[in-house]
């Protein structure tokens, strides 16, 4: 059975203190979901993983990291290797964020690597998958997704592919105020479970959870991720704010 993730991607937001404060008011917030299933990570910028780190260490929220590099070591300027992150303590990366596709200009082939090597490293990728509005719009969403799960997870073993969590975050519910209904949001998730099955095998899709991402709030975390195929959630905004962000966990359990 997947058990419920819920991950606060904080991106290019707080400073140190506030992202401690943070930090740490969501590790008190959620001591008493010790006895659930719940997963529960903070994704802080690089250069505060490892004081976040610190604020969660005694609790149950796991640390993750919001990008990786591909190489282990060497002259790859302001880059950050599986090495470093694990070393301060992140269990978890994410890879192929729409901000890196879309700002950043991230491809595929990258996007790949880097689960690649985040595995390869002992980090838990979660690979971030999603259409821009004018794709779904020309009826091209499953097209989509299609292309970035598969080249995403290309050269990928059966073995390892458990170790993935996906998270579907349409690129025009980011930041934007509006998220997709509970009925879209199932409809491109079972469409991704199906496709890993083709993957992979049907057992093996029925363990990696997937997560849905796209301004996810307290008023419609419930109801998108009762939704049999949605594993919980990834929070941009929201997870910027303790009470809202608990909320979202509280949903999730
Ligand atoms: C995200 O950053 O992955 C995200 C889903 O952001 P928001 O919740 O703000 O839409």
């Amino acid at each position: 059975m997947r058990k419920p993730f819920v991950a606060g991607n904080w991106k290019m937001n707080m400073d140190s203190q506030t992202g401690v404060d943070l930090a740490k008011a969501i590790a008190d917030g959620s001591a008493d979901l010790a006895g659930t299933d719940v997963t529960v990570a903070v994704i802080p910028p690089f250069v505060y993983l490892q004081a976040v780190g610190q604020a969660v260490s005694s609790s149950g929220v796991a640390l993750g990291a919001q990008d990786i590099y591909f190489e282990e070591k060497g002259a790859f300027t302001g880059e950050i290797s599986p090495a470093m992150l694990k070393d301060v303590g992140c269990t978890y990366v994410l890879c192929g964020h729409s901000e890196r596709r879309h700002v950043l200009g991230e491809s595929d082939e990258v996007v790949n690597k880097k689960v690649l090597a985040s595995l390869a490293g002992g980090l838990l990728p979660i690979l971030c998958v999603g259409e821009l509005l004018e794709e779904r719009d020309a009826g091209k969403t499953e097209q989509v997704v299609e292309q970035q799960v598969r080249a995403g997870l290309a050269n990928l073993g059966a073995e390892k592919a458990s170790a993935v969590t996906v998270a579907y975050e349409p690129v025009w519910a980011i930041g934007t105020g509006r998220t997709a209904t509970r009925e879209q949001a199932q409809e491109v998730h079972a469409f991704i479970r199906k496709l890993l099955a083709e993957m992979y095998d049907e057992n093996l899709a029925a363990e990696i959870r997937i997560l849905y991402g796209g301004s996810v709030k307290p008023d419609n975390a419930k109801e998108l991720m009762s939704e049999p195929d949605v594993d919980g959630s990834l929070v941009g905004g929201a997870s910027l704010k303790p009470d809202a962000f608990l909320q979202i966990i509280q949903a999730g359990v």
